[in-house]
C-alpha cells in the first residue's frame, strides 16, 4: 500500500453488527453482492482486502483480477471456498474466525440429533397435517438417545463442544481424526479414539465436524454407510461435500440407516431431490452459526483481521 492510502476493502455481503461502521471508521469499504457482482468487477483492481462469505469462490482466477489484494477475511471457519495454495503462492492472507461459532454450532448439531432420533420434523408435519388422530404406542417410534454410542468425526474445537454436550445425554462418545488428543483431555472429554472404519461400525450416532479438504471429501462414502449400525443416524453440520448425498439417501431408502440430520449440502443451495424425499431426514439451510450473537461476533473477527492489516499489525486469526 501507498504511504497515507485508506485500504480498501469489498465486503461481499451485508453483514450482522457494527462489523462495516468499524471497518468505513478507517477504510475505504464497499459493500457489494458477492465476487461475482459487477461491485466487484468495478473495484477488483484496487482492492486490498475481501471480506468473504463461505459462498464467495475465491480463486487463482479472482486473485489475478485483483493485482493489489493483500488479505482475504473469511466470515467463517472453514475456508474450503479458498484456493489456500493460489492465496499462497500470490502472497495474499488468508484468516478464518474460529472459536467464536463453536458453541451455536455445536447446539445446532445436537439439536439435529436428537431431532432425527426421535423424528420431530415428521411429528410436526404430522400435526400440521391434521393427521394426529391421539395418542398411541405405535406413533413415531424412534431410536435412544440416552446412553447411545456417539462417534465423532474431527474432535475439534465444535466436536469437543459436541463431546461435552453428549455428556449431558450420558453417550459413550468415540472419536477419530488424524491425530489423537492429548490423554488428559481424552479423559477429560471421556472421549476414545478408534479408527475410522471402526467409528463408523461401533456407533449409533455418528456426527461431521471435519474441515471439508482433499481427504474428507466423501469420507462418508458408500461402503462407510454400507457398515454402520443398522438402526443408526448420521448428523452433518460439517461441509455437504463430506457425504455421499445418492449414497446416503440409498442407507436411508433402505438402511442400515434410519434417520439424518442435515445442515449442510453438497451442492449448496440445491438440495440432493432424493433426500428432499426422504421424510426421515431432518433438514436445515446451513444455519450452524446462524445466532445473532454468533453472526456479530463472526462479523467483528473478520473486520478486526482487516483492521490489523490497514495498522500493518500481526492478523489475528490467519489459515
Ligand atoms: P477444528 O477445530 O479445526 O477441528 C477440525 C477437526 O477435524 C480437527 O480435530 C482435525 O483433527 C479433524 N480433521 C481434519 N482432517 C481430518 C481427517 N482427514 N479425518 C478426520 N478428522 C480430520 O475446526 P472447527 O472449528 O471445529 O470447525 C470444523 C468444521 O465445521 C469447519 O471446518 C467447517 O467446515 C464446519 N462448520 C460448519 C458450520 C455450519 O454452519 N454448519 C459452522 C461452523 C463450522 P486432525 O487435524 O488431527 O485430523
Amino acid at each position: 500500500m501507498r504511504p497515507k492510502e485508506k485500504t480498501k476493502v469489498f465486503v461481499t455481503g451485508p453483514l450482522p453488527g457494527d462489523a462495516v461502521a468499524r471497518l468505513q471508521a478507517s477504510c475505504d469499504v464497499v459493500v457489494g453482492g458477492g465476487v461475482a457482482s459487477a461491485a466487484f468487477d468495478d473495484h477488483a483492481e484496487t482492492l486490498h482486502a475481501i471480506v468473504s462469505l463461505l459462498t464467495d469462490r475465491i480463486d487463482a482466477t479472482l486473485l489475478a483480477r485483483a493485482p493489489r489484494l493483500r488479505l482475504v477475511a473469511n466470515v467463517a471457519v472453514g475456508v474450503d471456498n479458498v484456493d489456500l495454495a493460489a492465496c499462497r503462492a500470490r502472497g495474499v492472507a488468508v484468516t478464518h474466525t474460529p472459536g467464536v461459532l463453536t458453541d451455536a454450532t455445536a447446539d445446532l448439531a445436537f439439536a439435529l440429533l436428537l431431532a432425527a432420533a426421535r423424528r420431530v420434523a415428521e411429528g410436526d408435519r404430522l400435526v400440521r397435517g391434521g393427521q394426529f388422530p391421539g395418542w398411541s404406542p405405535t406413533t413415531l417410534l424412534g431410536v435412544p438417545v440416552f446412553r447411545a454410542t456417539l462417534g465423532i468425526v474431527g474432535l475439534g474445537r465444535i466436536g469437543q463442544a459436541v463431546a461435552r454436550r453428549a455428556r449431558g445425554f450420558g453417550m459413550r462418545v468415540l472419536y477419530t481424526q488424524r491425530r489423537r488428543l492429548e490423554e488428559a483431555l481424552e479423559r477429560a472429554l471421556s472421549a476414545t479414539w478408534v479408527p475410522l472404519e471402526e467409528l463408523f461400525a461401533s456407533s449409533d450416532f455418528v456426527t461431521l465436524h471435519c474441515p471439508l479438504t482433499a481427504e474428507t471429501r466423501h469420507i462418508v462414502s458408500r461402503e462407510r454407510l454400507a457398515s454402520m449400525r443398522a438402526g443408526s443416524v448420521l448428523v452433518n453440520t460439517a461441509r455437504g461435500a463430506c457425504v455421499d448425498e445418492a449414497a446416503l439417501a440409498d442407507a436411508l431408502e433402505h438402511g442400515p440407516l434410519v434417520a439424518a440430520g442435515l445442515d449442510v449440502f453438497e451442492d449448496e443451495p440445491r438440495v440432493h431431490p432424493r433426500l428432499l424425499a426422504q421424510p426421515n431426514a431432518v433438514l436445515t439451510p446451513h444455519i450452524g452459526s446462524a445466532d445473532r450473537r454468533t453472526r456479530e461476533a463472526m462479523a467483528a473477527v473478520a473486520a478486526d483481521n482487516v483492521l490489523a492489516l490497514a495498522r500493518g499489525e500481526p492478523l489475528p486469526n490467519p489459515v
